[in-house]
């Protein structure tokens, strides 16, 4: 086999611009296959995110510098591992970040995020001890021209879904499975913290799609929260936090009895505050779902807690098998991916990109990175 080389942008020291490097492209193991990336999704501020994190978050580690970065990545298959049968080279294809063991309890239950091994690709990892093993045999993400993902991360993608759609799976999945441990939503009412960002914007589509009757709805920029609104108008009702407490205009919007669920998808540096005063509006026997950013401990009330008979949940990521799923909606239009809009750059233009250059619409702007 002959090994050619390819371009990636990678991280040489935090906080440093990335350069675009010629890497040694690599080969796919027996039950790998090998992806040429035509798309990456990227989380804006990327560069101020990774050049943060070993503060933010000094227990999550990133991989060893210099490092190829990309968690959402789109493409197509171009080679097969030996012992590969269910895909083949010319699918379109979503990969996943999900990397883990294989070979533990939690992998074969399909719960790779409870693996001890558990990293996002091309990301960070959850394990001091553990990541680097993970990272050494998966060492690129989607900031690249081609890389090798083991079987089990692939989701096939439908012909009319689009490589810059289908980087937006990562968020879509994580909204997902977040709305799945909520339990049956038809007929029920949710309060989704965060509405109109990146996460927000695709739990409203899904939920909508999913059978919630209401959705009630906290952001900040007013704008965006209209522009969300607009979505459903019968069924989605917004509040902005600088008008006063989350939690008590949902009560008011409820009858007093509180919603039925809450998903919280706030960003990083936003206040536990907002996320508290919200959970106050799910009413007894309510179900929270955390998929948001906020970093800190939050003062639970236990009595309450059990009193209310209460579910709080932390949701990480999604499975594959749920991606399937996703993917379906999409291509059946079930939930509608035209409302984004595509900020697509150039690999070379990585750094412009990842400094958050360009007016930003909440959750309705996708920024792209293509090889
Ligand atoms: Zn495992």
């Amino acid at each position: 086999m002959s090994y050619s080389m390819m371009r990636a942008a990678r991280m040489h020291a935090i906080g440093s611009p990335m350069s675009i490097d010629n890497v040694e492209r690599p080969a796919p193991q027996a039950t790998d296959v090998l992806v040429e990336v035509k798309a990456c999704g990227m989380v804006p501020n990327l560069g101020n995110v990774l050049a943060s994190w070993p503060t933010w978050c000094p227990h999550l580690p990133l991989p060893a510098l210099p490092a190829v970065f990309g968690l959402d990545p789109a493409g197509v298959i171009v080679e097969v591992g030996s012992q590969v049968i269910g895909l083949k080279p010319g699918d379109r294809v979503y990969v996943s970040p999900v990397r883990s063991c294989g070979a533990c309890p939690a992998c074969l239950s399909d719960n790779r995020v409870a693996c001890e091994y558990f990293v996002f690709n091309g990301y960070f990892g959850f394990s001091k001890e553990r990541s680097q093993t993970i990272y050494d045999l998966y060492p690129h993400g989607g900031f690249c021209e081609y890389m090798a993902a083991p079987q089990h991360a692939i989701v096939k993608l439908a012909d009319n879904i689009s490589f810059e759609e289908a980087v937006r799976l990562g968020y879509l999945g994580t909204g997902y499975s977040a709305l799945r441990k909520c339990g049956p939503l038809a007929g029920k009412t949710l309060i989704i913290n965060g509405i109109s960002g990146t996460l927000g914007l695709g739990i409203t589509l899904l939920a909508l799609a999913m059978g919630v009757t209401k959705i009630l709805g906290s952001g900040r920029n007013q704008v965006l929260l209209d522009r969300v609104k607009a979505l459903s108008p019968g069924r989605i009702e917004v509040f902005s936090t600088d008008d006063g407490s989350t939690g008590q205009w949902v009560r008011s919007r409820t009858g007093g009895h509180g919603a039925d669920f809450m998903i919280d998808a706030l960003g990083a540096a936003v206040s536990l505050d907002v996320f508290d005063d919200a959970m106050q509006g799910v009413g007894r026997g309510g179900t929270i779902v955390n998929v948001g950013g906020t970093v800190g401990k939050l003062a639970i009330d236990m009595k309450w807690l059990m009193d209310n008979s209460m579910t709080l949940i932390g949701s990480a990521w999604f499975t594959a098998a749920e991606g399937y799923d996703v993917v379906e909606m999409i291509r059946t239009k079930t939930i509608d991916l035209s409302i984004l809009q595509h900020e697509v750059a150039q690999l070379q233009d990585i750094n412009e990109a990842i400094s958050g250059l360009g007016a930003r619409h909440g959750g309705f702007s996708n920024y792209v990175i293509v090889p």
